[in-house]
């Protein structure tokens, strides 16, 4: 659908009438639409050489925003992505580049168990799937020096999620994905595909059994809503 033939519509409307709600609600997601990251570029097919991870690929892609700023982010996928059916169900993970937890090994956090943990799943489900390497997201989106300076010896106490997630939405639709079973712990990625009509079919949690991670959790849990265990409930 062409989105700017609707917004030629939207003055005569709105001379007329005063807004309803819903009007009000279609004009937002219009206006989110178009705001939308471009994908300027994509490539796929590397192969992921790691002998554990069978059938599993890389690819690469590039959008943009407005005229200048660009983002490049990658994808391990699984499965002939670029010819879905359409309504296929896809198997997906948006995952958070970390560079203290998948370059350093950093154990304050769980990012690099996660993404490994996504990873098998791809292998083991039967139907297509995706991680998307979202580059950009270190510290929730602060940034590598503000997540060092937050540390406080056992995890990374950054104030608030910045994170952008728009790229991922492009990317998503770039390959026609509308239908999604999510590999995640966080109710604010479920309520981001939503926004943006990815229908939700499941999900996933990612969760280590690592008990040297229960203060990660515990932070998580409270700071983030995520679907993880408290203390309390760890010992409970
Ligand atoms: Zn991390």
């Amino acid at each position: 659908m062409c989105t700017n033939c609707e917004i030629k519509n939207v003055p005569l409307i709105l001379a007329v009438s005063k807004p309803s709600k819903s009007l009000s609600a279609r004009l937002l997601s219009m206006w989110k639409n178009v705001c939308l990251p471009r994908v300027i570029r994509r490539v796929y097919g590397a192969p992921l050489k790691r002998a554990d991870l069978p059938g599993l690929f890389q690819a690469g892609y590039i959008t943009r925003s407005g005229f200048k700023h660009s983002e490049e982010h990658a994808l391990i996928y699984k499965g002939d992505i670029l010819n879905l059916d359409p309504n296929q169900e896809v198997l997906i993970r948006i995952n958070s580049a970390c560079f203290t937890g998948d370059i350093f090994h950093d154990a304050s956090c769980d990012c690099n168990e996660q993404m490994e943990i996504s990873f098998q799943m791809l292998v083991a489900n039967e139907g297509p799937g995706i991680v998307l390497y979202h580059f950009g997201h270190e510290g929730k989106a602060h940034g590598y020096v503000e997540k060092l300076e937050a540390y406080d010896g056992q995890m990374y106490p950054v104030k608030g999620d910045r994170r952008d997630f728009r790229s991922a939405i492009s990317i998503l639709r770039d390959l026609g994905i509308t239908k999604v079973k999510v590999m995640t712990n966080n109710p604010e990625k479920v309520k981001i595909l939503g926004e943006y009509g990815i229908q939700v079919t499941g999900i996933v949690p990612v969760v280590s059994k690592d008990p040297s991670l229960a203060d990660f959790y515990d932070y998580k849990a409270r700071t983030f809503n995520h679907a993880l265990p408290t203390k309390e409930r760890h010992s409970a």
